[in-house]
Order: C-alpha cells, then sequence, then structure tokens
C-alpha cells in the first residue's frame, strides 16, 4: 500500500519569499532523489497544505512534480460562490490545481466550533468538486485520560455515516477520496506522542469502524498526526496499521519533512 505524508504548513510561513524557499529546497531535494533513483515518491505519496492564501502559487510551482497539495478548509456553505466574505470555496481550491482539502481539524474545531453538521457538508462540497478529503479526528488529553478515545473517535466518524446516509453516491469515491487522520489533540504541537502500539490499536478501530458503514470502505487509509518529527518517524512507520503521517511543525523545514517521508517509503518496501 502506498504510504501519505502530508505536511499541514497551517498559518506559515509568513511571506511568499518564505514559501518559495521552502518549496525551493523541497523541489531540490526531491530532484536529487530521483537523480539517485532513490525515489520516495513512488512508495510515499507528498503532500502540501499551504495556507489559502498561497495556494495558487504553490500550485504553480508545484506543477510536473510529483508533490500534491490541499486546502487547510474549504467553506461549509457553498460548494462554488455566494455571500460569504472571508470563505473559500471547493469549486475556488479546484481551480488552483489543488487536488485535496484537511477537514476537520482540531484547531477549526477549537477555534471555529466546527461542528460534524458543517463537516458533512464540507465533505459533500469536497467530493463533489473532485476534491479528496482528509478528515481529522482525535481526543483532548482529558478525554485520553478519562479513556474516552475510541467513543471521541466514533462520534466524529459518524460524520461519515451521515455522509452516505445524505448522498449515498458518493461511497464509490470514498476509497480514493477520503484519509482520515488520527491526531490526539494532547499530541499536536506539544511535542507528546502515543505509543505506536496505542496508535496501532486506535487505527484498527478506525478501519473496522469505517467498514461498519460501508463495504466499500473496508480498507480505509489512516494517518497518525502529532509531533512526527524525523526522530520518531520510523517507529511510527513501522507499524502496518500506521499508512502516513499529518506534520505539522516538522513539515516547515524540507529536510525533516522528507525524512519522514523516507521513513515510510522505507517501511514499504
Ligand atoms: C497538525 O497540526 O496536524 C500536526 C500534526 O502538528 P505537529 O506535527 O506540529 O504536532
Amino acid at each position: 500500500m502506498q504510504a501519505w505524508v502530508i505536511g499541514n504548513w497551517k498559518q506559515n510561513p509568513a511571506t511568499s519569499h518564505d514559501v518559495n524557499v521552502l518549496l525551493d529546497d523541497l523541489l531540490v531535494a526531491v530532484d536529487a532523489e530521483k537523480q539517485a533513483a532513490i525515489e520516495v515518491s513512488k512508495r510515499c505519496t507528498l503532500m502540501v497544505a499551504p495556507s489559502c492564501i498561497h495556494l495558487a502559487a504553490v500550485n504553480a510551482r508545484l506543477k510536473g512534480s510529483s508533490i500534491l497539495s490541499a486546502a487547510q478548509d474549504i467553506s461549509a456553505h457553498s460548494a462554488s460562490t455566494g455571500a460569504y466574505t472571508g470563505d473559500c470555496s471547493a469549486q475556488q481550491v479546484a481551480d488552483t490545481g489543488a487536488t485535496w482539502t484537511i477537514l476537520g481539524h482540531s484547531e477549526r474545531r477549537q477555534y471555529h466550533n466546527e461542528s460534524n453538521d458543517s463537516l458533512v457538508k464540507k465533505l459533500t462540497h469536497a467530493l463533489t468538486q473532485n476534491l479528496g478529503a482528509i478528515l481529522c479526528i482525535g481526543e483532548t488529553q482529558a478525554q485520553y485520560d478519562a479513556k474516552q478515545t475510541l467513543d471521541v473517535i466514533d462520534t466524529q466518524l459518524s460524520v461519515i455515516k451521515d455522509l452516505l446516509a445524505q448522498q449515498p453516491d458518493l461511497i464509490a469515491s470514498l476509497p480514493e477520496r477520503l484519509i482520515i487522520a488520527y491526531e490526539p489533540v494532547w499530541a499536536i504541537g506539544t511535542g507528546k506522542v502515543p505509543t505506536v502500539a496505542e496508535v496501532s490499536k486506535t487505527h484498527q478501530h478506525i478501519k473496522q469502524k469505517m467498514a461498519s458503514f460501508a463495504e466499500a470502505i473496508d480498507s480505509m487509509t489512516v494517518l497518525y498526526g502529532g509531533s512526527v518529527n524525523a526522530d520518531n518517524a520510523d517507529s511510527f512507520a513501522s507499524d502496518p496499521m500506521i499508512d502516513g503521517a499529518l506534520v505539522g511543525g516538522a513539515s516547515l523545514k524540507a529536510e525533516s519533512f522528507l525524512m519522514i517521508a523516507k521513513a515510510f517509503s522505507s517501511a514499504n518496501i
């Protein structure tokens, strides 16, 4: 199975100049791998998710490369256009050349009160505009301490059940167009990580839960996210339940991002 390593740049870098420096580093390193015939991208799909303001420029530079791009969010209100100040629609994102969007990141849930209802709308808009969706789920520290991880995840995954109830025609697109990213909120940007065994068990649960919604989604791609870095990537990559990583901080340096991709690519040989 192809692994996925996705860089969530969040509200970074600060300037277009810095975006270009990061892209220069990434493209040069990916090209060097290609020349050396160690093509990471053959066994690991690389993707970056810049902030919306940089998406079109990033896609212009990624044209012809093996690196894909994603938005970090899309509008719940309309798939195309409308009076929704501050929003970017799925159609507008796709028009920049991006092929995916992150949805339901814990920072969107925390700072923008993202609900399951709005996520069903966003998923519908993404999939009908041919954008893949990386749906983020995960428990807070308090929920982890109270051993509620699997219950929290089940509630968050119910958006897929609701989506299928409302849009049964979308089922065929899900195996190719939906990725789940398990990101414990307490591990994001903190340097704290769950054990690989804990992540593995949770991923197994997610895969089983998804399969219980529909036969067509019985082999869901599930990524781990939360303080993945060049030093710990090997351990996550070694577990067959972990299909890749969603990476925040360590994706802002080409070197660490590619080290993580290499870990997953080597584990996939
Ligand atoms: C994230 O925000 O999706 C993330 C995984 O961040 P970090 O890698 O910095 O913990």
